[in-house]
């Protein structure tokens, strides 16, 4: 079986445990790789060398300029090698081969645009309000960034963390997660080889209460950029409260689809099946509360019934599958808990339901689509992410009615919105609390448009200009250009 040993300070390292655990494909459910289980030690390390990094040595020397330059040439290593490490993420996280292909060929251009971006940070000149002083403020740094990733897109969610972060000049040690280390790995090498100096971008593996607390809990650590779970991105704020770490957090999301009468049904009903079933619902923005206004309900959830039961499902890697297994089995044990929780609690099941027997799926974690109807908002499938193929139906009367059922979640993180009306696309996309709002359309994402959630869904935001500031300090400078400082006990 393969090996995956860490990356720290620019060279393969066995772990200090000694020890490697298993990582399986989801799919044939059977491990088909080893990673190296790292411990508290090799956190150190990692940390260490990306803080001598930050401080000495080739990237310390470097311009913005030529960090720009560094950041393109790592896209085009990606695009380079874009089919390989697709492969080697639907091996490890089950996703089908066109979802993750398409990721890793855009991902090249999150490298572009913080590439390009690098040198554009600019400080200022203050006009100061007092005589004798020429005063400015520059960008710098925020010191060692660590970036503790999730199994659903592994190298999407990094790149969205890294290519900002090394923009700004930082230096970073990476936790991917335990499901799904292989790709982050393979990459990380594949950057050395394009030229990143040691030490810059770091990889530790192993598991999140050993590697994750303890990156978290390192002092030399500035800059926290965390997504997955809401439970572990609370642990990690109040973490790094202790010593006053910056975090940006990207959490859960329990997002509405919301579906008005006059939508162009068809087109709704796409995005409604690509919203919760693409990735196998397993995606920090799944539509997973369809919204549907009264009048069309029984049409929507007829169209959208009818487009799930013709679901391909099967071999991720193979071109043709739609639907790919669940990632891991504590996952699909709990996909099927909410389908009996949605049951007790009296929805209607109007599609799957149970784990999929069809022979195509072999000895995979699959999971029917499964579609609730009758949902009442309050109900936990409502409430609560599920993280899997599940869709809960609530139908609405009017547009204030949806606004509230919409916003009635302690989650914030994305909502679709499906009408042929402008000035209803207008109203209810400002109605909305939620980092985003798609309209006549569902699961769009750029490098160029920011990202985040609000209320539960998480703190700050990736992608766009801004996110660059994330990972940025700004230092004022004062300089007496008058007279000399006189008496010591009055500020001038
Ligand atoms: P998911 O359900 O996506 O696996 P988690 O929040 O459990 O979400 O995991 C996301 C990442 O956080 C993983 O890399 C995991 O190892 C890491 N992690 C889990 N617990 C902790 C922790 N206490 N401190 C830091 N990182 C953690």
């Amino acid at each position: 079986m393969q090996r995956y040993d860490m990356f720290i300070d620019g060279e393969s390292r066995a772990p200090a445990t000694g020890q490697w655990f298993p990582t399986d494909n989801p799919y044939l459910g059977t491990p088909w790789a080893e990673i190296a289980q790292g411990g508290p030690s090799d956190i150190d390390d990692a940390v260490r060398a990306a803080h001598r990094a930050l401080h000495t040595g080739p990237w310390a020397d470097l311009t913005a300029s030529a960090r720009g330059a560094l950041l393109r040439r790592l896209g085009d290593t990606i695009a380079a090698n874009a089919r390989r490490l697709a492969e080697t993420e639907v091996r490890d996280n089950g996703k089908i081969f066109t979802e993750m292909y398409g990721q890793l060929r855009y991902l090249p251009e999150w490298f572009a645009y913080y590439g390009g971006l690098a040198d554009k940070v600019e400080g200022s000149v203050i006009p100061i309000d007092k005589k004798g002083y020429f005063t400015y403020t520059k960008k710098e740094p925020v010191g060692v960034v660590a970036a503790i990733t999730p199994w659903n897109s592994p190298l999407l969610l990094l790149a969205w963390k890294i290519a900002p972060a090394l923009a700004a000049g930082c230096t970073v040690v990476v936790k991917p997660s335990e499901f799904t280390s292989a790709s982050t790995l393979e990459l990380v090498r594949l950057f050395h080889e394009a030229g990143l100096p040691p030490g810059v971008v770091n990889v530790v593996t192993g598991f999140g209460k050993d590697v994750g607390a303890a990156l978290v809990e390192h002092p030399l650590v500035r800059k926290i950029s965390f997504t997955g779970s809401d439970t572990t991105g609370r642990h990690i704020n109040q973490a790094a409260a202790r010593d006053f770490k910056q975090v940006s957090l990207e959490l859960g999301g329990k997002s509405p689809n919301i579906v008005f009468a006059d939508a162009d049904l068809a087109a709704a009903a796409n995005g409604a099946v690509s919203g919760i079933f693409a990735a196998t619902g397993q995606t920090c923005i799944a539509g997973s509360r369809l919204l549907v206004q009264e009048s069309v309900h029984d049409e929507v959830v007829r169209r959208v019934v009818d487009l799930a039961r013709t679901a391909r499902m099967g071999d991720p890697m193979d071109e043709h599958t739609q639907v790919g297994p669940v990632t891991t089995p504590a996952q699909y044990a709990k996909v099927l808990d909410y389908v009996d929780i949605a049951r007790r609690e009296g929805a209607a099941l109007a599609l799957g339901g149970k784990s999929a027997t069809r022979p195509e799926c072999g000895n995979g974690w699959f999971v029917e689509p499964t579609i609730f109807t009758g949902v009442r908002n309050s109900m936990r499938i409502a409430q609560e992410e599920v993280f899997g193929p599940v869709l809960a139906v609530i139908p609405f009367r009017d547009e204030d009615e949806a606004v509230s059922l919409a916003n009635d979640s302690r989650y914030g993180l994305g909502a679709g919105v499906w009408t042929s009306d402008i000035g209803r696309a207008f109203r209810v996309s400002d109605r909305i609390r939620s980092g985003t709002v798609w309209v006549n359309t569902y699961r769009a994402v750029s490098p160029l448009v920011p990202f985040g959630g609000v209320k539960e869904s998480g703190v700050g935001r990736e992608n766009g200009i801004e996110a660059i500031t994330a990972y940025l300090e700004n230092k004022s400078v004062w300089i007496n250009t008058g007279a000399a400082a006189g008496n010591p006990f009055v500020m001038r």
